[in-house]
């Protein structure tokens, strides 16, 4: 079956400059390398990767929050790359995002009904009667009932206030959705509850999600698809069940070798050393200073990405 492509990235690259003091000279971290991606309406993509991989800085540079060095992002066939002010408005309501610390996210000073009639008010043109009637219809979705709408966001628990950051995303009926490690900051009990929730928003509404999370079992829950992330590269991609049940990558291994609850043999893969910087990436396969499979040529030069629906980035499958 051919999926339709939602977003599709080619080429990009993402670097920035981080200031190293008055004496030494400022460094440039690449964030993103060369990332070729496409995500299918109506499914949940899920990156994977250590802290630092540039998971977070791709999903930023998608929602044009980071300014990218080069490459073409299409959303729905059009570059949003260099998208006029109007067309970025325009662009941000079909496009949301759950974050990570739902207190963090909600203005502690408004009701809840004022945080999520906002954005309907400022991005539509609907009467004070409609904007009501959505924001209550929206509050209900999540499992919330409308006498919430009048309270502020501390007198609600962190599991209520992610629902009520999950109403505001989709207010404006977005199509796609970033979630970045939107469980994460949530006890273990409720955890279980949002990611259902997520999971039936997505199927009722069709929705395509980028789910950004370091949980494993959150992606093999949720995710239809996985994106494994080394050093700002994707170097293996597919679907879940292939990536859990027969990964590819080393990388990837080790990743998933990493959970108990995935891993049933407890044989760990213990990788060499620490991630290396990104501003500082190493020659050939960016893995090769860790990669417990390393041959010669994978010191000086780049591996292809090969296969058709399960793809990888190592010189042991080209
Ligand atoms: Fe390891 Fe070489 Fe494959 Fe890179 S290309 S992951 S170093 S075997």
């Amino acid at each position: 079956m051919v999926m339709e492509n939602l977003i599709e990235i080619k080429n990009l690259f993402v670097e920035y400059k981080t200031k190293n003091g008055i004496l030494s000279q400022d460094k440039i971290i690449h964030a993103v390398n060369n990332v070729n991606l496409d995500i299918h309406k109506g499914e949940i993509l899920a990156i994977a990767g250590e802290s630092g991989c540039g998971k977070s800085t791709l999903a930023k540079a998608i929602l044009q929050l980071e300014r990218v060095k080069s490459g073409e992002i299409f959303f729905k066939s059009k570059n949003i790359i260099k998208l006029s002010k109007d067309e970025l408005k325009s662009f941000r309501c079909q496009a949301q995002m759950i974050f990570q610390n739902p207190y963090a996210s909600l203005n502690p000073k408004m009701k809840i009904f004022d945080i999520l009639k906002e954005p309907l008010e400022i991005n539509t043109k609907f009467s004070r009667k409609e904007i009501s009637d959505i924001v209550k219809e929206k509050i209900k979705l999540v499992g919330l009932d409308e006498s919430c709408l009048k309270l502020f966001p501390h007198e609600f628990s962190g599991g209520q206030r992610q629902r009520i950051a999950i109403a505001r995303a989709l207010i404006i009926n977005p199509e796609f959705i970033l979630a970045d490690e939107p469980v994460s900051a949530l006890d273990v009990s409720i955890q279980a509850q949002v990611i259902n929730l997520l999971k039936e928003l997505k199927e009722k509404y069709n929705l395509t999600f980028l789910l950004i999370t370091h949980d494993m079992s959150v992606i093999r829950y949720l995710a239809d698809r996985i994106a494994v992330m080394y050093l700002g590269e994707i170097v293996e991609i597919g679907k879940t069940e292939d990536i859990f049940n027969s990964p590819l990558h080393p990388y990837t291994k080790a990743l998933l070798s990493s959970v108990p609850e995935i891993n049933k043999t407890n044989k760990k893969v213990i990788l060499k050393g620490d991630l290396p910087s990104p501003a500082d990436l190493p020659q050939g396969c960016k893995f090769h200073t860790r990669c417990p499979y390393v041959m010669e040529k994978c010191k000086h030069s780049i591996p292809q990405e090969t296969g058709a629906n399960h793809k990888v980035k190592c010189f042991l499958f080209s």
